[in-house]
């Protein structure tokens, strides 16, 4: 797949680049599991290091000279104009924002994190305005220097979904905000579950953990290259793209949704690392190639088959044989705790009708910080009214409102959306194939997951997103599909 010559010299480069991510990952991954807490310490810093030797690593000048060298060839096969886009991409960033920004940048928002720690504690939005004022003055600089066409949150978006813009999000809201809410309201009148007493269950923390690894192992993942461990917020790592990548789980020992459905999720994220072409290790384009479309294969595990009324009855002897409280109620029970439809507070909370009016929520608020329009000490009163109007609900204090989510402390504007992309790709998804809830009754997950490769998975970062959507479905990110899905599950 590499023919160039030119490119065989920039990958020969990008090795170091990668081996310091390699480190990075492990050590990032051991913070959070097993690292003794006072190990922070020398963690910071080594990672600190190892940072900027990316950097420097990715600056070099021969390293550039043979990336413009390259983009001058013909005939490039389509991995190596993907390994050209994804470095320049890369390159962009450190060549346009001056250092002094991103170290700035650094500096306010790892006091920020602290400081947004602290004022959700106390219920106190005021003691986080001045950092989040300082991050979003620094982010419309980032955006400035970017550079945008229409607006300066597309910049920002497309740091997290390459080629995103503010008018493919409003294309998506558009249909999802009219749609979502017209459902709710069916929803009420048809007196679907709004609660249900599995929530308040307390488990044994070693059954629920047994009975996950089951569930885990009926999706099947390859042993010899993944793992589970326990972190207080689950993620996934691709620590060695494909060959070693690991997912964590939580125990909070009530609501044993809450485990089942994050191992599922994070398990979804992990097979699109798993199953990347083994031909495309260590390049620039050999990990997944957005949050957006990460997302949409995390949602789909979780949701479009872990939430299936087929896979409930699938899974219920795993869950029967280690939960004995389980004994009281039917299969269909089980499938109603999972799919609870309740208009609440907490986005993370959120089930799959309402998770998407808590994005567009944060959408509008980022758009106006970005511009100026509202000022940041406005943003408690502008949370709690969209709240109002998009979902019913008001919060008490600050902390179930505008300070839930760590990502404006740690910088990330723009990010939200693509949550609801990832969404809405997983139901187009869900209906381009046409067949998955059969096959999930069948107990055939290697048939789904090899339509997911096929699609998706094995290109890495080989296109970009929209590209990548449009080869494998005809389309890009057409919420339709998601509306759909909602109203025939819900009906
Ligand atoms: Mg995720």
């Amino acid at each position: 797949m590499i023919n160039s010559e030119t490119i065989k010299q920039i990958l020969e480069h990008y090795r170091v680049v990668w081996a310091l991510g390699h480190a990075g990952s492990v050590m990032g991954w051991d913070s959070e599991t097993y690292m003794p807490e006072e190990g922070i310490k020398g963690r910071a810093v080594a990672r600190a290091e190892i940072a900027q030797l990316i950097q420097r690593f990715m600056l070099d000048e021969k390293f550039v000279k043979l990336i413009e060298k390259a983009e001058e060839e013909r005939d490039l096969t389509d991995v190596e104009r993907g390994i050209i886009r994804v470095l320049k991409r890369d390159l962009r960033f450190y060549q346009r924002v001056p250092p002094e920004v991103v170290r700035e940048l650094a500096k306010v928002t790892s006091e920020a994190f602290v400081a947004w720690r602290g004022a959700k504690e106390k219920a106190r939005f005021d003691l986080f305005v001045p950092y989040l004022e300082r991050i979003v003055e620094l982010t419309r600089v980032v955006a400035e220097k970017l550079g945008y066409e229409e607006h300066p949150y597309d910049a920002l978006l497309d740091l997290y979904e390459e080629g995103l813009t503010s008018r493919d999000v409003e294309a998506v809201f558009s249909v999802l905000e009219p749609g979502v809410k017209s459902l709710l309201y069916k929803l009420e009148s048809r007196g679907w579950p709004r609660r249900h007493p599995l929530e308040d269950v307390p488990y044994d923390k070693a059954k629920v953990e047994a009975a996950v690894m089951e569930v885990l192992e009926f999706v099947g993942y390859p042993k010899a290259r993944f793992r589970v461990d326990v972190s207080p917020h689950p993620f996934t790592v691709g620590i060695a793209t494909p060959f070693d990548v690991r997912i964590t789980v939580r125990y909070r020992g009530v609501d044993f949704r809450e485990p089942l459905f994050s191992a599922l999720h994070e398990y979804g994220h992990a097979l699109y690392e798993l199953n990347i072409d083994e031909s495309l290790a260590m390049t620039p384009v050999g990990s997944g190639v957005s949050l957006g479309i990460h997302e949409s294969q995390s949602r789909f595990m979780e949701n479009v088959v872990g939430r299936s009324r087929e896979f409930a009855a699938k899974i219920s002897p795993n869950l029967r044989k280690h939960l004995d409280f389980l004994a009281k109620y039917a299969d269909d029970d089980l499938f109603y705790y999972f799919n609870v439809v309740r208009p609440s507070l907490i986005r993370t909370e959120a089930d799959e009708v309402t998770y998407n009016l808590h994005i567009l929520l944060r959408y509008r608020l980022e758009r106006l910080m970005v511009t100026g329009e509202v000022k940041i000490s406005q943003l408690p009163e502008l949370w709690n009214n969209e709240m109002d109007r998009l979902l019913g609900v008001r919060p008490r204090n600050d902390a179930e409102g505008v300070l839930q989510d760590i990502h404006w402390a740690h910088g990330s504007i723009g990010y939200f959306p693509t949550y609801t992309l990832g969404n809405v790709v997983a139901a187009m998804i869900y209906y381009k194939h046409g067949k998955i809830r059969e096959l999930v009754a069948k107990g055939n997950l290697a048939s789904v997951k090899e339509y997911l490769r096929e699609k998706i998975h094995r290109w890495g970062s080989v296109y970009p997103p929209k590209e990548l959507l449009s080869r494998g479905f005809g389309e890009a990110y057409n919420a339709e599909y998601l509306v759909k899905y909602l109203d025939e599950k819900y009906r």
